[in-house]
């Protein structure tokens, strides 16, 4: 376990306008290749998925404008590695800024590594949903944790993966509409 963490903010039309150090380290660790041009580009960017970003964008209009500030846990795993981390977001007012403070939990590395968290890995025919708050995937139905879904869908006898998906799981969605 080790004590990373990152923090960013926005101005009100949710524009980066400050990364710390921790931000650009967290981003060379993960792959993260555009981190260096983050600064005034749009949150949004950053967020996989047309329904993740519904949720979040509701999510920081009530933190600005009811709330004021959240914890939440969410999960931020690597393809060697297992992350549980916890994000602040706090509403600044009278300018509503939005700082984002994200401290890793627990981090553990994984047993093997999960080629279908990397994002360098060629992708085929096929698709899995992936949540994007809890990294969880879905398979049949279910909401399982990449290991179990990689058994599932047989990974490893497979010549390709499949493309991602970035949703959220009813889980997530039910935490970050009652947050
Ligand atoms: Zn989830």
């Amino acid at each position: 376990m080790s004590a990373q963490s990152l923090s960013y903010a926005i101005d009100e039309q949710d524009h980066l306008v400050k990364v710390d150090a921790g931000y650009y380290s967290f981003a060379e660790k993960n792959g993260w290749a555009e981190a260096g041009a983050s600064l005034g580009r749009s949150l949004w960017d950053y967020v996989a998925g047309h329904e993740m970003k519904k949720l979040q964008r509701m999510l920081v209009r009530r933190i600005r404008d009811e709330v004021g500030d959240v914890e939440l846990p969410f999960r931020c795993d690597g393809p060697g590695v297992r992350r549980e981390m916890n994000i602040r977001i706090v509403a600044r007012p009278p300018g509503r800024a939005v700082l984002f403070s994200a401290k890793v939990r627990a981090e553990e590395q994984r047993e093997e590594p999960q080629p279908l968290l990397d994002p360098e890995v060629p992708r085929g025919k096929g698709e899995v949903e992936m949540c994007g708050w809890c990294d969880r995937f879905e398979v049949e139905g279910e909401w399982v944790e990449v290991e179990e879904a990689a058994r599932l869908l047989e990974l490893f006898n497979r010549p390709e993966l499949p493309a991602l998906n970035h949703g959220v799981c009813p889980d997530c969605s039910k935490m970050l509409l009652a947050a």
